[in-house]
Protein backbone atom coordinates (compact mmCIF):
# COMPACT_ATOMS: atom_id res chain seq x y z
CA UNK A 1 0.00 0.00 0.00
CA UNK A 2 1.04 3.52 -0.91
CA UNK A 3 1.73 5.64 2.25
CA UNK A 4 0.03 9.06 2.05
CA UNK A 5 1.44 11.53 0.89
CA UNK A 6 3.52 13.67 3.51
CA UNK A 7 2.81 17.45 4.20
CA UNK A 8 -0.08 19.74 5.31
CA UNK A 9 -3.45 18.33 4.46
CA UNK A 10 -5.48 20.50 1.95
CA UNK A 11 -8.40 18.29 1.35
CA UNK A 12 -11.47 20.34 1.18
CA UNK A 13 -13.12 21.61 4.49
CA UNK A 14 -15.86 19.92 3.81
CA UNK A 15 -16.20 17.60 1.32
CA UNK A 16 -19.18 17.58 -1.14
CA UNK A 17 -20.33 14.28 -1.03
CA UNK A 18 -20.73 14.10 2.95
CA UNK A 19 -21.71 18.27 3.35
CA UNK A 20 -23.89 17.13 -0.21
CA UNK A 21 -22.79 20.41 -1.60
CA UNK A 22 -23.45 20.41 -5.64
CA UNK A 23 -20.86 19.82 -8.18
CA UNK A 24 -21.02 23.43 -9.05
CA UNK A 25 -20.42 24.24 -5.53
CA UNK A 26 -18.10 21.85 -5.09
CA UNK A 27 -15.82 23.01 -8.15
CA UNK A 28 -16.05 26.81 -6.63
CA UNK A 29 -14.99 26.05 -3.37
CA UNK A 30 -11.80 24.02 -4.73
CA UNK A 31 -11.19 26.74 -7.10
CA UNK A 32 -11.05 28.79 -3.65
CA UNK A 33 -8.82 26.64 -2.28
CA UNK A 34 -5.97 26.06 -5.00
CA UNK A 35 -5.90 30.17 -5.26
CA UNK A 36 -5.49 30.06 -1.63
CA UNK A 37 -2.70 27.24 -1.51
CA UNK A 38 -0.88 28.79 -4.91
CA UNK A 39 -1.38 32.49 -4.16
CA UNK A 40 -2.31 34.04 -0.66
CA UNK A 41 -0.22 31.64 0.71
CA UNK A 42 3.13 32.10 -0.14
CA UNK A 43 2.56 35.85 0.33
CA UNK A 44 1.01 36.17 3.89
CA UNK A 45 3.86 35.93 5.65
CA UNK A 46 5.45 39.11 4.17
CA UNK A 47 2.42 41.20 4.62
CA UNK A 48 1.97 39.95 8.11
CA UNK A 49 5.47 40.96 8.59
CA UNK A 50 5.89 44.61 7.29
CA UNK A 51 1.24 45.12 8.38
CA UNK A 52 0.90 45.96 4.28
CA UNK A 53 -2.13 45.35 2.53
CA UNK A 54 -1.97 42.60 -0.07
CA UNK A 55 -3.01 43.88 -3.06
CA UNK A 56 -1.78 41.87 -5.31
CA UNK A 57 -3.56 39.26 -4.23
CA UNK A 58 -6.60 40.92 -5.03
CA UNK A 59 -5.53 42.06 -8.42
CA UNK A 60 -4.92 38.38 -8.80
CA UNK A 61 -8.52 37.76 -7.87
CA UNK A 62 -10.18 39.87 -10.28
CA UNK A 63 -8.81 37.87 -12.66
CA UNK A 64 -9.68 34.84 -10.81
CA UNK A 65 -13.59 36.47 -11.14
CA UNK A 66 -13.28 35.99 -7.17
CA UNK A 67 -13.99 39.88 -6.79
CA UNK A 68 -17.42 39.03 -8.08
CA UNK A 69 -18.40 35.82 -6.62
CA UNK A 70 -21.32 36.59 -4.89
CA UNK A 71 -22.64 38.89 -8.40
CA UNK A 72 -25.07 37.84 -9.87
CA UNK A 73 -24.38 35.43 -12.71
CA UNK A 74 -27.15 37.18 -14.82
CA UNK A 75 -24.85 40.22 -14.20
CA UNK A 76 -21.30 38.84 -15.03
CA UNK A 77 -20.35 37.66 -11.76
CA UNK A 78 -20.27 33.23 -10.57
CA UNK A 79 -23.78 34.12 -8.34
CA UNK A 80 -22.34 32.34 -5.23
CA UNK A 81 -24.62 32.26 -2.86
CA UNK A 82 -24.62 32.63 1.03
CA UNK A 83 -23.81 29.43 2.06
CA UNK A 84 -21.47 29.09 -1.36
CA UNK A 85 -19.37 32.17 -0.52
CA UNK A 86 -19.02 31.06 3.01
CA UNK A 87 -17.53 27.57 2.16
CA UNK A 88 -15.13 29.49 -0.05
CA UNK A 89 -14.08 32.34 2.31
CA UNK A 90 -12.90 29.56 4.69
CA UNK A 91 -11.14 27.55 2.59
CA UNK A 92 -9.04 30.72 1.86
CA UNK A 93 -9.22 31.76 5.22
CA UNK A 94 -6.87 28.41 5.87
CA UNK A 95 -3.85 29.97 3.83
CA UNK A 96 -4.34 33.87 4.62
CA UNK A 97 -6.78 35.02 7.19
CA UNK A 98 -5.65 39.06 6.24
CA UNK A 99 -6.95 38.67 2.51
CA UNK A 100 -9.97 36.41 3.28
CA UNK A 101 -11.04 38.83 6.10
CA UNK A 102 -10.73 42.32 3.57
CA UNK A 103 -11.83 40.05 0.65
CA UNK A 104 -15.07 39.65 3.50
CA UNK A 105 -15.43 43.14 3.30
CA UNK A 106 -15.32 43.34 -0.34
CA UNK A 107 -17.94 40.89 -0.85
CA UNK A 108 -20.28 41.71 1.25
CA UNK A 109 -21.06 45.15 -0.94
CA UNK A 110 -22.31 42.84 -3.31
CA UNK A 111 -23.61 40.10 -1.63
CA UNK A 112 -25.77 42.72 0.89
CA UNK A 113 -26.69 44.76 -2.26
CA UNK A 114 -27.86 41.50 -4.30
CA UNK A 115 -29.37 38.44 -2.80
CA UNK A 116 -30.08 40.30 0.56
CA UNK A 117 -31.65 42.87 -0.96
CA UNK A 118 -33.56 40.75 -3.70
CA UNK A 119 -35.40 38.88 -0.80
CA UNK A 120 -36.54 42.29 0.62
CA UNK A 121 -40.05 43.67 0.05
CA UNK A 122 -38.91 46.86 -2.23
CA UNK A 123 -42.03 48.97 -4.08
CA UNK A 124 -41.02 48.53 -7.75
CA UNK A 125 -39.71 52.30 -8.02
CA UNK A 126 -37.21 51.15 -5.32
CA UNK A 127 -36.60 48.20 -6.76
CA UNK A 128 -36.16 49.68 -10.30
CA UNK A 129 -33.84 52.08 -8.95
CA UNK A 130 -32.06 49.57 -6.73
CA UNK A 131 -31.06 47.42 -9.84
CA UNK A 132 -29.95 50.30 -11.91
CA UNK A 133 -27.32 50.96 -9.08
CA UNK A 134 -25.92 47.64 -8.36
CA UNK A 135 -25.35 47.46 -11.51
CA UNK A 136 -22.67 49.88 -11.90
CA UNK A 137 -21.24 48.83 -8.97
CA UNK A 138 -20.97 44.98 -10.40
CA UNK A 139 -19.94 47.08 -13.56
CA UNK A 140 -16.63 48.78 -11.63
CA UNK A 141 -15.62 45.29 -9.81
CA UNK A 142 -16.28 43.34 -12.80
CA UNK A 143 -14.15 45.87 -15.41
CA UNK A 144 -11.62 47.62 -13.42
CA UNK A 145 -11.45 45.53 -10.20
CA UNK A 146 -12.54 48.30 -7.56
CA UNK A 147 -12.36 47.04 -4.28
CA UNK A 148 -14.82 47.65 -1.73
CA UNK A 149 -14.48 48.37 2.09
CA UNK A 150 -16.73 48.24 4.75
CA UNK A 151 -16.31 49.98 7.61
CA UNK A 152 -18.79 50.71 10.07
CA UNK A 153 -17.17 50.68 12.95
CA UNK A 154 -17.04 54.18 14.93
CA UNK A 155 -15.77 54.96 18.33
CA UNK A 156 -17.56 53.88 21.17
CA UNK A 157 -18.66 50.69 19.56
CA UNK A 158 -22.62 51.34 20.20
CA UNK A 159 -23.56 52.02 16.46
CA UNK A 160 -22.04 49.29 15.00
CA UNK A 161 -23.29 46.93 17.57
CA UNK A 162 -26.87 48.12 16.22
CA UNK A 163 -27.59 49.89 19.97
CA UNK A 164 -27.46 53.69 18.61
CA UNK A 165 -27.65 55.68 15.54
CA UNK A 166 -24.63 56.32 13.38
CA UNK A 167 -22.66 59.64 14.48
CA UNK A 168 -21.34 59.42 10.87
CA UNK A 169 -24.04 61.00 9.21
CA UNK A 170 -25.02 62.45 5.79
CA UNK A 171 -27.18 65.48 4.74
CA UNK A 172 -29.53 65.35 1.92
CA UNK A 173 -28.60 67.78 -0.73
CA UNK A 174 -29.35 68.28 -4.53
CA UNK A 175 -28.14 64.94 -6.45
CA UNK A 176 -26.40 63.07 -3.57
CA UNK A 177 -25.46 63.61 0.20
CA UNK A 178 -22.98 66.03 2.26
CA UNK A 179 -21.10 63.08 4.34
CA UNK A 180 -19.12 64.04 7.69
CA UNK A 181 -17.99 61.63 10.17
CA UNK A 182 -15.02 59.19 11.55
CA UNK A 183 -14.87 55.73 10.68
CA UNK A 184 -11.82 53.26 12.98
CA UNK A 185 -10.87 50.20 11.50
CA UNK A 186 -11.29 50.79 8.16
CA UNK A 187 -10.02 47.31 6.47
CA UNK A 188 -8.68 48.13 3.07
CA UNK A 189 -8.09 51.48 3.77
CA UNK A 190 -5.86 53.47 1.73
CA UNK A 191 -6.46 50.45 -1.23
CA UNK A 192 -10.08 50.43 -1.25
CA UNK A 193 -11.93 52.08 -4.02
CA UNK A 194 -14.97 52.88 -2.34
CA UNK A 195 -15.89 52.95 1.21
CA UNK A 196 -18.64 51.34 1.20
CA UNK A 197 -19.51 53.05 4.86
CA UNK A 198 -22.82 53.22 7.17
CA UNK A 199 -24.18 56.58 8.20
CA UNK A 200 -27.27 58.34 9.46
CA UNK A 201 -29.39 60.19 7.08
CA UNK A 202 -30.07 63.49 8.33
CA UNK A 203 -31.84 66.69 7.07
CA UNK A 204 -31.14 70.10 9.06
CA UNK A 205 -33.30 69.74 12.30
CA UNK A 206 -34.06 65.98 11.81
CA UNK A 207 -33.65 63.56 14.86
CA UNK A 208 -30.73 61.07 14.31
CA UNK A 209 -32.53 57.38 14.09
CA UNK A 210 -31.43 54.35 13.48
CA UNK A 211 -34.24 53.81 11.02
CA UNK A 212 -32.27 56.40 8.77
CA UNK A 213 -29.55 54.23 8.30
CA UNK A 214 -27.85 54.55 4.93
CA UNK A 215 -25.44 52.09 3.47
CA UNK A 216 -23.84 54.14 0.76
CA UNK A 217 -19.78 53.86 -1.37
CA UNK A 218 -18.15 56.67 -0.10
CA UNK A 219 -15.45 57.24 -3.13
CA UNK A 220 -11.64 56.78 -1.92
CA UNK A 221 -10.64 60.09 -4.42
CA UNK A 222 -13.75 62.26 -3.40
CA UNK A 223 -12.29 65.79 -2.05
CA UNK A 224 -12.94 65.33 1.87
CA UNK A 225 -11.49 61.73 2.03
CA UNK A 226 -8.57 61.07 4.08
CA UNK A 227 -7.11 57.77 6.03
CA UNK A 228 -4.96 58.61 8.99
CA UNK A 229 -3.59 56.57 11.81
CA UNK A 230 -1.13 54.08 12.01
CA UNK A 231 -1.17 50.14 12.06
CA UNK A 232 0.27 47.89 14.02
CA UNK A 233 -1.96 45.38 15.29
CA UNK A 234 -1.45 41.89 16.93
CA UNK A 235 -2.84 40.28 14.39
CA UNK A 236 -4.37 40.44 10.90
CA UNK A 237 -2.07 42.79 10.19
CA UNK A 238 -2.33 42.66 6.31
CA UNK A 239 -6.15 43.91 6.35
CA UNK A 240 -4.45 47.58 7.13
CA UNK A 241 -7.36 48.86 9.01
CA UNK A 242 -6.90 52.61 9.70
CA UNK A 243 -9.01 55.38 10.42
CA UNK A 244 -11.40 56.96 7.72
CA UNK A 245 -11.79 60.63 7.93
CA UNK A 246 -14.94 62.16 5.62
CA UNK A 247 -14.60 65.82 5.54
CA UNK A 248 -17.74 67.29 4.07
CA UNK A 249 -17.86 64.70 0.87
CA UNK A 250 -20.16 64.86 -1.53
CA UNK A 251 -21.43 61.68 -2.40
CA UNK A 252 -23.63 61.04 -5.67
CA UNK A 253 -27.62 59.55 -4.80
CA UNK A 254 -26.05 56.60 -7.23
CA UNK A 255 -23.50 55.22 -4.27
CA UNK A 256 -26.49 54.18 -2.28
CA UNK A 257 -25.74 50.62 -1.92
CA UNK A 258 -29.50 49.73 -0.25
CA UNK A 259 -32.17 52.42 -0.89
CA UNK A 260 -32.89 54.55 1.81
CA UNK A 261 -34.52 52.79 5.22
CA UNK A 262 -33.40 49.30 3.62
CA UNK A 263 -30.37 48.60 5.61
CA UNK A 264 -32.46 48.35 8.62
CA UNK A 265 -34.82 45.92 7.19
CA UNK A 266 -31.84 43.89 6.09
CA UNK A 267 -30.26 43.46 9.22
CA UNK A 268 -33.77 42.29 11.08
CA UNK A 269 -34.83 40.00 8.17
CA UNK A 270 -31.59 38.88 7.56
CA UNK A 271 -29.71 38.23 10.58
CA UNK A 272 -27.38 35.83 9.50
CA UNK A 273 -25.87 38.89 7.41
CA UNK A 274 -23.79 39.86 10.24
CA UNK A 275 -22.34 35.78 10.35
CA UNK A 276 -19.99 37.11 7.35
CA UNK A 277 -17.10 37.62 9.41
CA UNK A 278 -17.08 33.75 10.62
CA UNK A 279 -15.48 32.05 7.63
CA UNK A 280 -11.99 33.44 7.73
CA UNK A 281 -11.94 32.50 11.42
CA UNK A 282 -13.42 28.84 10.42
CA UNK A 283 -10.67 28.37 8.11
CA UNK A 284 -7.68 29.27 10.43
CA UNK A 285 -9.11 26.77 13.36
CA UNK A 286 -8.70 24.20 10.16
CA UNK A 287 -5.44 25.40 9.31
CA UNK A 288 -4.56 25.11 13.10
CA UNK A 289 -5.63 22.08 13.17
CA UNK A 290 -3.80 20.58 9.89
CA UNK A 291 -0.61 21.85 10.90
CA UNK A 292 -0.93 20.45 14.13
CA UNK A 293 -0.94 16.82 11.95
CA UNK A 294 1.25 17.66 10.07
CA UNK A 295 4.48 18.67 12.83
CA UNK A 296 3.26 15.58 15.02
CA UNK A 297 3.77 13.32 11.98
CA UNK A 298 7.04 14.71 11.59
CA UNK A 299 6.26 15.95 7.92
CA UNK A 300 5.59 19.47 8.08
CA UNK A 301 7.81 21.07 5.34
CA UNK A 302 11.28 22.57 6.23
CA UNK A 303 10.26 21.25 10.12
CA UNK A 304 12.93 19.00 11.68
CA UNK A 305 11.71 15.98 10.57
CA UNK A 306 10.86 14.63 14.02
CA UNK A 307 7.94 12.56 15.06
CA UNK A 308 6.03 13.14 18.05
CA UNK A 309 2.97 11.39 17.40
CA UNK A 310 3.69 8.73 19.02
CA UNK A 311 3.00 9.58 23.00
CA UNK A 312 -0.31 9.76 24.57
CA UNK A 313 -0.43 12.96 25.92
CA UNK A 314 -0.29 14.56 22.22
CA UNK A 315 -2.78 12.26 21.14
CA UNK A 316 -5.50 13.19 23.70
CA UNK A 317 -4.77 16.61 22.43
CA UNK A 318 -5.01 15.99 19.05
CA UNK A 319 -8.02 14.18 19.62
CA UNK A 320 -9.89 17.21 21.95
CA UNK A 321 -8.81 19.61 18.65
CA UNK A 322 -10.72 17.39 16.49
CA UNK A 323 -13.72 17.34 18.85
CA UNK A 324 -13.15 20.77 18.89
CA UNK A 325 -13.02 21.50 15.02
CA UNK A 326 -16.02 19.17 14.06
CA UNK A 327 -17.92 20.80 16.78
CA UNK A 328 -17.33 23.98 15.31
CA UNK A 329 -17.61 22.91 11.72
CA UNK A 330 -21.03 20.76 12.10
CA UNK A 331 -22.66 24.09 13.86
CA UNK A 332 -21.05 26.67 11.89
CA UNK A 333 -22.05 24.76 8.61
CA UNK A 334 -25.90 24.54 10.21
CA UNK A 335 -25.76 28.02 10.77
CA UNK A 336 -24.43 28.82 7.17
CA UNK A 337 -26.91 26.23 5.52
CA UNK A 338 -30.13 27.67 7.28
CA UNK A 339 -28.82 31.59 6.65
CA UNK A 340 -32.07 33.21 4.37
CA UNK A 341 -35.08 35.39 4.97
CA UNK A 342 -36.95 35.72 8.38
CA UNK A 343 -35.42 32.88 9.89
CA UNK A 344 -37.01 31.56 13.05
CA UNK A 345 -35.60 32.37 16.87
CA UNK A 346 -34.26 29.34 16.88
CA UNK A 347 -32.06 29.67 13.55
CA UNK A 348 -31.33 33.29 14.70
CA UNK A 349 -30.14 32.04 18.12
CA UNK A 350 -27.84 29.35 16.68
CA UNK A 351 -26.17 32.22 14.52
CA UNK A 352 -24.96 33.43 17.19
CA UNK A 353 -24.11 30.36 18.85
CA UNK A 354 -22.41 29.84 15.37
CA UNK A 355 -20.47 32.85 15.61
CA UNK A 356 -19.43 33.08 19.43
CA UNK A 357 -18.06 29.24 18.44
CA UNK A 358 -15.99 29.62 15.62
CA UNK A 359 -14.40 33.13 17.11
CA UNK A 360 -13.52 31.33 19.98
CA UNK A 361 -12.35 27.74 19.01
CA UNK A 362 -10.38 29.14 16.44
CA UNK A 363 -8.30 30.80 19.21
CA UNK A 364 -8.35 27.93 21.25
CA UNK A 365 -7.47 25.18 18.73
CA UNK A 366 -4.42 27.39 17.90
CA UNK A 367 -3.58 27.46 21.28
CA UNK A 368 -3.49 23.95 21.98
CA UNK A 369 -1.73 23.54 18.73
CA UNK A 370 1.23 25.87 20.14
CA UNK A 371 1.04 23.77 23.36
CA UNK A 372 1.02 20.58 21.45
CA UNK A 373 3.87 21.33 18.79
CA UNK A 374 6.29 23.01 21.19
CA UNK A 375 8.47 25.63 20.61
CA UNK A 376 9.80 25.05 16.99
CA UNK A 377 6.57 25.57 15.78
CA UNK A 378 6.22 29.40 17.37
CA UNK A 379 9.44 30.68 15.27
CA UNK A 380 8.38 32.66 12.73
CA UNK A 381 8.80 31.04 10.05
CA UNK A 382 6.15 28.78 10.16
CA UNK A 383 2.64 29.94 10.42
CA UNK A 384 1.21 28.82 13.32
CA UNK A 385 1.96 31.78 15.06
CA UNK A 386 0.08 34.02 12.80
CA UNK A 387 -2.65 31.71 13.18
CA UNK A 388 -2.67 32.03 16.94
CA UNK A 389 -2.53 36.13 16.59
CA UNK A 390 -5.08 36.37 13.45
CA UNK A 391 -7.71 34.08 15.19
CA UNK A 392 -7.47 36.33 18.40
CA UNK A 393 -9.15 38.88 16.63
CA UNK A 394 -12.41 37.60 15.72
CA UNK A 395 -14.18 37.49 19.07
CA UNK A 396 -13.38 41.42 19.38
CA UNK A 397 -15.17 42.02 15.62
CA UNK A 398 -18.64 43.74 15.89
CA UNK A 399 -21.92 43.69 15.98
CA UNK A 400 -21.58 40.31 16.86
CA UNK A 401 -18.48 39.77 19.27
CA UNK A 402 -18.38 37.05 21.87
CA UNK A 403 -19.77 39.07 24.50
CA UNK A 404 -22.80 40.81 22.43
CA UNK A 405 -23.45 37.18 21.25
CA UNK A 406 -23.27 34.94 25.03
CA UNK A 407 -25.84 38.47 25.42
CA UNK A 408 -28.25 37.72 23.52
CA UNK A 409 -28.24 34.27 23.55
CA UNK A 410 -29.18 34.73 27.13
CA UNK A 411 -31.39 36.71 26.80
CA UNK A 412 -33.37 35.77 23.71
CA UNK A 413 -33.85 32.24 25.85
CA UNK A 414 -34.76 33.17 28.79
CA UNK A 415 -37.70 36.12 27.16
CA UNK A 416 -39.97 36.03 24.58
CA UNK A 417 -40.86 39.59 22.58
CA UNK A 418 -42.40 41.72 24.95
CA UNK A 419 -41.90 39.50 28.07
CA UNK A 420 -40.51 41.37 31.22
CA UNK A 421 -40.50 40.92 35.10
CA UNK A 422 -41.28 44.44 35.69
C1 LIG B 1 -8.26 43.29 12.37
C2 LIG B 1 -9.52 44.05 12.50
C3 LIG B 1 -10.19 44.46 11.36
C4 LIG B 1 -11.35 45.18 11.45
N1 LIG B 1 -11.99 45.59 10.31
C5 LIG B 1 -13.14 46.29 10.39
C6 LIG B 1 -13.80 46.76 9.21
O1 LIG B 1 -13.34 46.55 8.08
N2 LIG B 1 -14.95 47.46 9.36
C7 LIG B 1 -15.46 47.74 10.58
O2 LIG B 1 -16.52 48.35 10.65
N3 LIG B 1 -14.85 47.35 11.72
C8 LIG B 1 -13.70 46.63 11.65
N4 LIG B 1 -13.08 46.23 12.80
C9 LIG B 1 -13.56 46.73 14.08
C10 LIG B 1 -14.29 45.74 14.94
O3 LIG B 1 -15.46 45.25 14.32
C11 LIG B 1 -14.68 46.45 16.24
O4 LIG B 1 -15.44 47.57 15.95
C12 LIG B 1 -13.50 46.92 17.02
O5 LIG B 1 -12.66 45.85 17.28
C13 LIG B 1 -14.01 47.53 18.31
O6 LIG B 1 -12.93 48.03 19.02
P1 LIG B 1 -13.14 48.97 20.29
O7 LIG B 1 -11.84 49.05 20.96
O8 LIG B 1 -13.82 50.23 19.89
O9 LIG B 1 -14.08 48.09 21.17
P2 LIG B 1 -15.49 48.43 21.81
O10 LIG B 1 -16.53 48.64 20.78
O11 LIG B 1 -15.30 49.45 22.86
O12 LIG B 1 -15.80 47.03 22.47
C14 LIG B 1 -15.04 46.50 23.53
C15 LIG B 1 -15.80 45.36 24.11
O13 LIG B 1 -17.08 45.78 24.58
C16 LIG B 1 -18.12 44.94 24.08
N5 LIG B 1 -19.24 45.72 23.60
C17 LIG B 1 -19.22 46.74 22.73
N6 LIG B 1 -20.44 47.21 22.50
C18 LIG B 1 -21.27 46.46 23.24
C19 LIG B 1 -22.68 46.44 23.45
N7 LIG B 1 -23.48 47.32 22.83
N8 LIG B 1 -23.18 45.52 24.28
C20 LIG B 1 -22.38 44.65 24.93
N9 LIG B 1 -21.04 44.61 24.78
C21 LIG B 1 -20.50 45.50 23.95
C22 LIG B 1 -17.53 44.18 22.94
O14 LIG B 1 -17.99 42.84 22.99
C23 LIG B 1 -16.05 44.24 23.11
O15 LIG B 1 -15.55 43.06 23.65
C24 LIG B 1 -11.89 45.50 12.73
C25 LIG B 1 -11.23 45.09 13.89
C26 LIG B 1 -10.06 44.38 13.79
C27 LIG B 1 -9.37 43.96 15.05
Amino acid sequence: MNAPAAGVSDAPMFAHDAFRLTPAQADLIARARRFGREVLAPRAVQHDREATFPLANFRDMHREGLLAICIPKEAGGLGADFQTYSLAAAELGRYCGATALSWNMHVCSTLWSGKLADDLPMSAEDRSAHDRRRRLHYDRILKDGSLYAQPFSEDGGTAAAGASAFGTEARPVDGGFIVNGRKIFASLSGAADYYGILCTARAEGEVASRRNTLYLAVPARAPGVEVTGEWDPLGMRGTVSRTLLLKDVFVPDDEMLMPRGFYMLAATRWPHMFLTLSPTYMGLAQAAFDFAVAWLRGEYPGAPPVRRRMFAVKQLAVAEMRIMLEQTKALWFQAITEAGPNPSKPQVLRAYAAQHTVMENANAIAAKAIRVCGGHAMLKRFPLERIYRDSRCGAVMLPWTAEICLERIGRETLYEPGESDA
